[in-house]
């Protein structure tokens, strides 16, 4: 991958600058998968549907730049709804394309096996469940085997759309919580006042520790094989 970029510590790859995310080719050709996927779909879902994600996480992520620059955030709430929307369909065709091969063994690995079992106790039970998960996405969505680094364990999740507001793959290292719970007691309706108080509490360290694991994980869109 030319993009691959590990840093002098070897700690971060694929390091892809604003505005310049590009559309991976497929790792076959586009009848490859007949005739379980056509030719045709596979045109259209890659060259039109995920190319128009590339493009307006592009869009989205310099609008923000622009925002950030002119200090005038009228329109954070939409770009930050765009690059959730655009950032997700990226990561999940990216993986969604790598994920699929014309030449499948049909079974798991040893190491996903094993992870397979310890969380759904088995291949066949994961199987189904993640079918039916599938199955029953309301609307248009995914369904998605992730691993949890919080507790070291694989689990299925269903993505309704796929954005609300999070981009697959990335590892929270900041979070502030403005449910009304967090702090209507102390300030009532007035989230700014609590949301520009709170800055004064930040732990940095943890932060900066946090930060290092996840520049640490290891998590590409782009093949493995590739890595
Ligand atoms: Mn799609």
């Amino acid at each position: 991958m030319t993009d691959n970029n590990l840093g002098a510590t070897g700690m971060y790859r694929s390091l892809v600058p604003l505005g310049e995310h590009h559309l991976p080719p497929l790792p076959y050709t586009y009848h490859a998968l007949e005739p379980l996927i056509s030719e045709k779909t596979l045109r259209i879902h890659h060259d039109r549907h995920h190319l128009s994600y590339v493009e307006g996480l592009n869009k989205a992520e310099l609008k923000l730049m622009e925002a950030r620059q002119s200090g005038n955030y009228a329109e954070i709430k939409h770009w930050q709804r765009e690059l959730a929307f655009h950032a997700s369909g990226h990561i999940l065709h990216s993986i969604f394309w790598t994920i699929m091969t014309p030449i499948s063994v049909g079974q798991p690995g040893a190491e996903t096996r094993r992870q397979l079992d310890k969380a759904f106790g088995g291949f066949i039970p994961f199987q189904e469940q993640f079918t039916e998960a599938a199955i029953q996405v309301e609307a248009s969505g995914w369904a998605i085997l992730a691993w949890n680094p919080a507790w070291g364990r694989l689990e299925t999740l269903t993505a309704e759309k796929h954005q609300n507001l999070t981009a697959w793959g990335s590892i929270p290292i900041l979070v502030v919580d403005v449910w009304e719970h967090a702090y209507y007691l102390d300030y009532q309706n007035r989230r700014a006042d609590f949301v520009r108080a709170w800055w004064s509490l930040v732990n940095w360290e943890e932060v900066e520790c946090r930060l290092f694991a996840a520049m640490q994980a290891g998590v590409s869109i782009s093949s493995c094989a590739a890595l």
